[in-house]
């Protein structure tokens, strides 16, 4: 089996075919820490993909609450549970996973570690929504900087991964990534519904279409990507919690390139489960407020390191951050590029044209309670 190098566990890794990245990868940030689980960026996609036959159970984008939440149920302890111990040795300048991938697990004679879910695994994608991670004792019930008691919301979509599980699986070779973006598709004409996919996606975001026989999944709204635009889940976002950009191949860090800045740069942006080493290229800042080993079971070592460094933009001392995370919640465009101009942070759109400008911090204007020229009394609201 071909030898790959993963960024994300610090290491080569067995995988199906070669490494082979895009000339471009497409990938997004999602900052869980202002998510407010209004499902907007759910509905918003059905309604335009999965609004069909075969389809009524199927979201392709969803967000469920942890620590209790899951769609399809249980996905993640499942394969968790399935994978054995999962060590990673920080003893070094960067962790480097010990334990196996879901690739690296495989069973003799299968090429992916997978389980494939029970239609009612599918039935209930709101179970433990808004549920808190242990009852509420009004003994406990203050507010520190670590909660006591804890939620937060996890969006999910398809990772567009760079080793996706998928298509490793796929012995129709019906799952392609495309070269021009990274975009990981299920050809529609050449599936035959055997579901390998479905079982193989350790995420669980391939769907079985029981009427049409077939499989879907994320197609990462390619026709808007290709105009320069935002996918609907994160044009549509409520909480803004969603930036869209290219990453740039590990190693290849452009600190100008706002995903890079997040991911490589600053490492405030970490992948969901690394450790199941399909490389995804879905990225997250972790929830400040949660137990550290639970951050770091999700999103590996450098959990603590990015949280410590989202408390610092709150308190102004990551200025290129906060211009990056201001940017991105004025614009559906993807951003390529971003600057500090004085007070200022300016975005720059596919082309390398200003597409957004915005104040690092809003001014504050108090007026005179009293407006002699018109004769009236005014109140300031903040
Ligand atoms: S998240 Fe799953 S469906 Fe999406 S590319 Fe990765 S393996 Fe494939
Ligand atoms: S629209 Fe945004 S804030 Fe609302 S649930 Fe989706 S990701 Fe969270």
């Amino acid at each position: 089996m071909p030898t790959v190098r993963n960024w994300q566990l610090g290491r080569e890794m067995d995988y199906i075919y070669d490494e082979s990245r895009p000339d471009r990868q497409v990938s997004s940030v999602f900052d869980i820490n202002k998510c407010i689980a209004c499902q907007t960026c759910t509905m918003s996609c059905k309604a335009i993909w999965t609004s069909g036959k075969g389809q009524e159970y199927m979201f392709w984008n969803s967000v469920e609450t942890k620590p209790w939440g899951s769609y399809p149920l249980g996905w993640d302890v499942k394969i968790l549970d399935m994978l054995g111990p999962q060590r990673w040795d920080t003893s070094g300048p960067s962790a480097v996973y010990e334990g196996k991938t879901v690739f690296e697990a495989a069973p003799e004679g299968e090429r992916v570690l997978g389980y494939l879910p029970e239609n009612e695994d599918y039935a209930n994608p709101n179970r433990g929504e808004d549920e808190t991670s242990e009852p509420i004792d009004p003994s406990k019930f203050h507010l520190q900087d670590l909660h006591a008691i804890w939620n937060f919301y996890l969006a999910r979509i398809c990772m567009h991964c760079t080793y996706p599980a998928c298509l490793a699986s796929c012995p129709r070779k019906a799952i392609y990534k495309r070269k021009e973006d990274g975009i990981v598709l299920i050809d529609q004409e050449r599936c035959r519904g055997y579901r390998e996919c479905v079982r193989a996606c350790p995420y669980k975001r391939v769907l079985y279409n029981h009427v049409t026989r077939i499989s879907e999944k994320c197609i990462f709204c390619y026709p808007a990507v290709e105009k320069g635009i935002w996918p609907r889940c994160m044009r549509n976002c409520i909480g803004k919690i969603r930036m869209v950009g290219y990453i740039s191949p590990p190693g290849e860090a452009d600190p100008e390139n706002p995903i890079d800045y997040l991911v490589y740069v600053k490492k405030l942006a970490l992948p969901l489960y690394p450790q199941l080493g399909l490389e995804p290229n879905i990225y997250y800042v972790p929830p400040i407020h949660v137990p550290p080993e639970f951050n770091r079971q999700m999103f590996g070592p450098g959990a603590d390191e990015a949280v410590e460094t989202y408390k610092r933009i709150r308190t102004g001392q990551e200025p290129e951050l906060r211009a990056i995370l201001l940017l991105n919640t004025s614009t559906n465009k993807i951003l390529t590029k971003f600057r500090l101009e004085g007070d200022e942070a300016v975005g720059f759109d596919v082309n390398g044209q200003e597409a957004v400008r915005v104040m690092l911090v809003e001014k504050e204007i108090v007026r005179p309670y009293r407006d002699d020229t018109v004769g009236v009394y005014r109140h300031n609201i903040t």
